[in-house]
C-alpha cells in the first residue's frame, strides 16, 4: 500500500471525502492522483493512466480543458463569491432553462444530492403530501429520504426510521409495480423520483412506454414526477435527456457536468412549483449556491458542448467502442451484456439473452470479471469505475486509438476469468 493511503486513512474515514474512492469493492489500491490533463490522469510518481471515470461523470470535456480552466482562472481573479447577483449566475440559468419547455425556472445548489433534496421538498409542498417513490437500484444522493437501508438497520446506519418510512419502492421499467405503490398509499405520494435513463445499476435503459407510464399515473395520481439527470443531464444531447426521451418531467435536477467540474447542483421546471420558493413557502439557501467560479466553469463548459457536431462526435466515440467490445467478445466466443448510449458504458456480467431491466437483472452478475477486468487494466494503465454497478464514460478528449486497445485488452481479460 502507498504511504499516501495510509496516511490519508488515518485521518479521512476510508482516506477519501466519498466512500467509493477507496476501491473496496475492486480489491485494488486506489490511485493517488497528482495531475490530470485530456484523457489521462499522472498519479504522484509520475506514472499515466487513461481515464474512463472522469471524476464519476462530470468531465465530458476530460480533464483540465483549456477553455474551462481559463475562465476558472479569470473568474478566481475577479472574486469567487459575491454573496448577491452575478450575471454568471443569471446567464447559465438562463441557458439551462433555454434547452426544455418543462424548465420554466432554475436554481442552483452546490451538489446533485442538495439538487434532489430541494425537488422532493418543493413536491411535498405542492401536493400536501408526504411520500416519496423510487425505484431499486436509483440513486439520488445520500440524504436519509432516498437510502435503501432495511429497516432493521436503520438505527445502525443513523437513519431517520420515520424518514424512510416515506420511502416507497417501485422497480425500474415495472410500471404496474407504480400502479401497486400508489394503490397501497392512495393519497400520500407526493412524487415519483426517477433517473430517466439507469446511471447506478450499471446502465439499464428505459423500456419504450416506461416513462410515459409515469408520466400518465403521475398526472392521474396529482403526483410531482421528478426526473433525476444529475448524470444524464447535458451527457446524451445540450441539455436533459429528456429532450431525447419524449417525456416531460414536472422538475429536473442536474449536476456534474453543468459546473464543469466544481461543485454544482441545480434543480428547475414548472413555474407554478418554482414559485413555492418565490413565495418563500419553501427554503433553499446555500453560502456558495450558484457562485460565479462554478457559474464560469459551467458557461465555458456549455458553450464547448454547444459548438456543432459535439454530441455526434460523442456518439460516434461510443459506437467505435461498442463494435471493438462486440467484435472482440464475439472473436473470443464470450457471453456478457455490453450497454451504451451516447458516451455511457457498462458492462454487465449477464449472458447477452437475459433481459436487463430492473435492480435484480444487474444484481445477478458475477463479481469476479470486472475486478479481473479492473485489475488487469490498471496494470495495463487504465482507470475504471470503482464499482461493478458505476457506469464508465467517453469524453471528448478519448481518441480511437484508446477505446480500440481498452476494447481489446478489457474482453482478452475477460477470456481469463474463469
Ligand atoms: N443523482 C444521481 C443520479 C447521481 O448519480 C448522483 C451522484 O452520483 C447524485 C444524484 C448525487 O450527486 P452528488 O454526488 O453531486 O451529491
Amino acid at each position: 500500500m502507498r504511504p499516501e493511503i495510509k496516511r490519508a486513512q488515518h485521518t479521512i474515514p476510508v482516506g477519501a471525502s466519498s466512500p467509493l474512492r477507496a476501491c473496496r469493492n475492486v480489491g485494488t489500491d486506489p490511485l493517488v492522483v497528482a495531475e490530470a490533463h485530456g484523457q489521462y490522469l499522472h498519479d504522484v510518481d509520475g506514472t499515466r493512466y487513461i481515464d474512463f471515470m472522469y471524476g464519476f461523470g462530470p468531465l465530458i470535456l476530460g480533464h483540465a480543458p483549456e477553455a474551462v480552466s481559463t475562465a476558472i482562472a479569470r473568474q478566481a481573479a475577479n472574486g469567487t463569491l459575491f454573496g448577491t447577483y452575478c450575471t454568471q449566475e443569471i446567464e447559465l440559468a438562463e441557458r439551462i432553462t433555454a434547452t426544455a419547455d418543462h424548465l420554466e425556472q432554475l436554481r442552483f445548489v452546490c451538489s446533485g444530492t442538495e439538487a434532489v433534496m430541494s425537488t422532493l421538498r418543493l413536491a411535498r409542498a405542492y401536493t400536501g403530501r408526504t411520500r416519496v417513490l423510487r425505484f431499486n437500484g436509483g440513486y439520488h444522493g445520500h440524504f436519509d429520504l432516498v437510502q435503501n437501508k432495511d429497516e432493521t438497520r436503520m438505527r445502525d446506519s443513523g437513519l431517520d426510521p420515520a424518514a424512510m418510512r416515506s420511502n416507497v419502492f417501485a422497480e425500474y421499467n415495472d410500471a404496474a409495480s407504480v400502479e401497486r405503490a400508489f394503490a397501497e398509499s392512495p393519497g400520500e405520494i407526493a412524487a415519483v423520483v426517477v433517473e430517466p435513463i439507469a446511471c447506478n445499476m450499471s446502465l439499464v435503459m428505459p423500456e419504450e412506454g416506461f416513462l410515459a407510464d409515469l408520466r400518465r399515473i403521475c398526472d392521474r395520481e396529482g403526483a410531482v414526477l421528478i426526473f433525476d439527470e444529475v448524470i444524464t443531464g447535458f451527457r446524451l444531447t445540450y441539455g436533459p435527456a429528456s429532450n431525447l426521451l419524449g417525456v416531460s418531467p414536472d422538475l429536473t435536477a442536474f449536476g456534474k457536468i453543468i459546473g464543469g467540474g466544481t461543485p454544482v447542483g441545480a434543480f428547475g421546471g414548472r413555474r407554478d412549483i418554482m414559485r413555492l420558493l418565490d413565495e418563500e413557502r419553501v427554503l433553499q439557501g446555500g453560502t456558495l449556491s450558484g457562485n460565479p467560479l462554478t457559474m464560469a466553469a459551467g458557461l465555458a463548459t456549455l458553450d464547448a458542448l454547444a459548438q456543432p457536431g459535439f454530441y455526434e462526435e460523442l456518439e460516434r466515440k461510443g459506437a467505435l467502442l461498442e463494435a471493438a467490445v462486440e467484435r472482440h467478445r464475439a472473436a473470443k466466443g464470450l457471453d456478457f451484456t455490453f450497454t451504451r448510449t451516447g458516451s455511457i458504458f457498462a458492462f454487465i456480467f449477464v449472458p447477452q439473452a437475459a433481459p436487463v431491466r430492473v435492480k435484480a437483472d444487474v444484481a445477478a452478475q458475477a463479481q469476479s470479471p470486472y475486478t479481473t477486468m479492473y485489475a488487469g487494466l490498471r496494470t495495463a494503465g487504465y482507470h475504471l469505475a470503482p464499482d461493478i454497478e458505476e457506469p464508465m464514460y467517453v469524453s471528448a478528449e478519448t481518441t480511437d486509438e484508446t477505446l480500440e486497445d481498452f476494447a481489446a485488452r478489457a474482453v482478452a481479460l475477460l477470456a481469463t476469468d474463469p
